[in-house]
């Protein structure tokens, strides 16, 4: 637990234990509060803890620490080391995974059951996945190929969205780690808890100071982070909108970026598809995290000849979701993270319905407290409405037909993101056929939100570039030179 001597009692919610407010953690230590904004919790609109707005002077702080760390302790010790570090914190994860798991669901507002079993578990995968890297990167085809040695980047930013707080903190610090690279991240304004409770790992597993550090804060602070004439790289998760001024901002310096951005994913199903599976896919692809995820299956293709049998099932079986307090492990459905996503969400239905779409939700009795959008399907949605062209990130599905293989991959690349897509169907050979057309990065087949670090994740168009996850992963984290221009030896 952190402690400040000045500062109040903290105070206990079972498992967790929050501070009344958080500093910043810098060089491997936690600065005094200041200029603190609240973090509430979205299912209740209590309060949870107060934490620091960083300003322009402490992401420099920051980057100083981060530099130092890497032209120190951190960048002289060999790739063995770093994974010892890495395997380390992994496992105090594992070991503080019900705390974690505590606090995000409080800050974030999704199901218990979520963090429990999908966010943590894979958290922790991350961190021993990439600790098995560190050593050997030499033998990541394209890294230190014979003839060049492998260079971590550098000071690296990091800003993350609060879909996953710490499940992108891990997609982001275990492969720079690994890598050896110095981190600076930003967690997002709406959910920073876990990502200062992971500053508290690092300091458990002796984690050399300013190899990792946090600074909580708004856009501004990202803003910091990426103008900062000493980050060599920055690591964007977030919207679009942002991905595209981040790369304007970093335009003509020696910066570089990789940008995951959003998505409009088509879950597509065939006739011939196994169609319990496919309604469990339907309702896993955008029910999971209250839709608010960047890959979604958040425009379901139906083929023609079983859209009302379909449509008929899934509204069976979405009248069995739970919604409700996230800290029940019963509920599969939480809060919508915050009233700006709830207004989006809101607003964006509403279009639908003023462009012809017709509106459906299962019954259900929703807190009179905190954000909450009822489990929602629209039909007879058509390739131009809103709903079906913009990202809703919420518990909303658009339904849309085609009737042969051509036109589903027509209508599932329409659109400017290509992040993933799902194809439903018995069928190996369409299935083969449908991800070589499909321009996602992502394509699963009979299944959905399937995640591993050992698979490389990432979009085409305006979903962003670069990979997280896997070999390719590790390629944003180095610098690869010839070994004749270096003098040191590939780590
Ligand atoms: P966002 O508004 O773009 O914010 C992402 C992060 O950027 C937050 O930490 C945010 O801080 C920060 N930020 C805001 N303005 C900034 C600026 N001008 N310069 C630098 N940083 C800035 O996105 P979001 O609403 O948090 O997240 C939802 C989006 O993330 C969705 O579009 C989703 O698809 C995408 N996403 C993509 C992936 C993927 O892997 N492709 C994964 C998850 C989510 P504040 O929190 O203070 O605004
Ligand atoms: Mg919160």
């Amino acid at each position: 637990m952190a402690t400040f001597e000045y500062a109040p009692a903290p105070e206990s919610r079972g498992i967790v234990t929050l501070e009344k407010s958080y500093g910043l953690y810098i060089d491997g230590a936690f600065t005094r509060p200041k200029d603190t904004f609240e973090s509430i919790n979205p299912a209740d609109e209590t309060v949870l803890a107060e934490v620091s707005q960083a300003g322009r002077k402490d992401v420099d702080k920051a980057v100083a620490a981060a530099r130092r760390a890497l032209e120190g302790p951190w960048g002289r010790i060999s790739g063995a080391e770093r994974g010892k570090y890495l395997f380390r914190i992994a496992r105090i994860l594992q070991e503080r995974s019900r705390e974690f798991a505590v606090l995000e669901t409080l800050d974030n507002g999704k199901p218990i059951k979520e963090t429990r079993d999908v966010d943590l578990p894979i958290a922790a995968a991350h961190f021993f996945y990439h600790a098995g890297w560190a050593d050997k990167l030499s033998y990541a085809a394209g890294l230190g190929s014979p003839g060049t040695v492998t260079r971590p980047y550098g000071v690296v930013g990091q800003i993350i969205p609060w879909n996953f707080p710490l499940l992108m903190l891990a997609w982001k610090i275990a492969p720079a780690l690994a890598t050896g690279n110095t981190v600076v991240l930003k967690p997002a304004e709406t959910t920073p808890l876990t990502a200062l409770l992971f500053a508290e790992v690092c300091q458990q597993a002796d984690l050399p100071p300013g190899v990792v550090n946090i600074v909580t804060g708004d856009g501004t602070t990202g803003e910091a982070i990426v103008d900062h004439p000493d980050v060599d790289k920055i690591a964007f998760t977030g919207s679009t909108e942002v991905g595209k001024a981040i790369a304007r901002r970093i335009a003509g310096t020696s910066k570089k970026a990789t940008l995951e951005l959003g998505g409009k994913a088509a879950n597509i199903v065939f006739d011939d598809a196994p169609i319990d599976q496919a309604i469990e896919g339907i309702v896993n692809g955008i029910f999971f995290n209250q839709g608010q995820v960047c890959c979604a299956g958040s425009r379901l293709l139906v083929q023609e000849s079983v859209h009302d049998a379909v449509i008929a099932r899934l509204k069976r079986r979405l009248q069995t979701l739970r919604v409700g307090d996230p800290m029940d492990k019963n509920s599969d459905l939480g809060a919508i993270n915050s009233k700006v996503q709830l207004d989006r969400i809101t607003s964006l239905v509403e279009a639908g319905v003023a462009e012809g779409a017709e509106r459906w939700s299962p019954e259900c009795t929703l807190p009179a407290r905190g954000y909450w959008f009822p489990p929602t399907v629209l039909t007879g949605v058509s390739q131009t409405h809103r709903v079906a062209t913009e990202e809703i990130f919420g518990p909303v599905l658009s339904v849309l037909t085609f009737r042969t293989p051509q036109e589903a991959v027509a209508k599932a690349n329409n659109t400017s993101y290509g992040l993933s897509a799902g194809v439903w169907t018995e069928k190996g050979s369409r299935i083969l056929w449908m991800a070589d057309q499909l321009r996602a990065g992502v394509v699963w087949a009979n299944t959905f939100n399937r995640f591993d670090p050992s698979s490389p994740f990432g979009g085409y168009k305006e979903s962003g570039y670069g990979r997280e996850g896997g070999r390719h992963g590790l390629d944003a984290y180095v610098r690869t030179t010839p070994a004749a221009l270096t003098t040191g030896a590939s780590r």
